[in-house]
């Protein structure tokens, strides 16, 4: 059940929105003025009721997420779903919320120690905060790493940046993907980010770098409980893991039984 709280949000921001060319000389005052998205989750329970949360997905149906954009999924423990990297340079940020009880989910931190690798292969299982399986990577045709060391892009990075401040993030894409399905989480997980090239080098530092995936490359993920998949297209457009041009781009998902 899920009760109450404000959800007050205003937004002005579009997808295609670059922050090229809209850089405010990194003045720290500009930049904190006319910052347009109001989020204030108060008091939730963390369960839910199923059926608010599942949307309008059928099963088969290959839909689009478009870049810079986000999207949230139910899936049934037991179903897949197949997210398919459309132009291969996208980088999709990605985070798992068990259904039943909305403070488990997929943890970057613990999936590193349970497999004790830094990145994720076909075949392994992604592990929640409580170190239950939420999803199986059955699929990966890339064969990249899926970095699971960064936190996802936020309106608090585009100002380091120097960006407008209504550049289009993951953070606020998560928020308001759930929100769609009428979830309201309190706090945002650090994502597995899908095809975002961060090698390590030295043992030591880490690099940011195009994706080295190709058009069509695609992951199929199983849910092994009922969970909330959240999908976004990084809107990211200044560093390169959305491709050299810095452009995001549209990616497709579909879920399959
Ligand atoms: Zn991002």
């Amino acid at each position: 059940m899920l009760i109450g709280g404000s959800d007050s949000r205003r937004r002005k921001t579009q997808l295609s929105e670059s922050c090229r060319g809209r850089r405010r000389n990194g003045d720290p005052k500009q930049l904190e003025i006319g910052y347009d998205v109001e989020y204030s989750p108060t008091l939730y329970i963390s369960t839910i009721d199923l059926p608010t949360g599942t949307g309008e997905v059928h099963l088969g149906t290959l839909s689009e997420i478009p870049g810079g954009g986000s999207v949230a999924v139910f899936v049934k423990a037991g179903h897949v779903v197949r997210l398919v990297n459309t132009p291969g340079t996208q980088t999709v940020d990605t985070w798992c919320i068990a259904a039943r009880d909305m403070t488990e989910y997929l943890s970057v931190e613990h999936t590193r120690r349970m497999l004790s690798r830094l990145f994720p292969r076909a075949g392994d299982s992604l592990y929640s905060n409580r170190r239950n399986v939420l999803l199986t990577i059955e699929r990966d045709t890339s064969g990249c790493n899926h970095d699971m060391l960064l936190a996802c892009c936020d309106h608090w990075l585009y100002a380091f940046y120097g960006c407008a401040p209504d550049h289009r993030n993951c953070r606020d894409n998560f928020f308001e993907a759930l929100a769609r399905l009428n979830v309201r989480p309190e706090v945002v997980p650090n994502p597995i980010n899908f095809w975002m090239n961060v090698p390590v080098e030295g043992n030591e530092r880490i690099d940011l770098r195009e994706p080295a995936s190709r058009p069509g490359d695609f992951l199929v993920l199983r849910a092994q409980m009922d969970c909330f998949v959240v999908f976004s297209a990084c809107p990211m457009d200044i560093t390169p893991v959305n491709g050299a041009g810095g452009t995001p781009r549209a990616v497709h998902y579909e879920l399959l039984e």
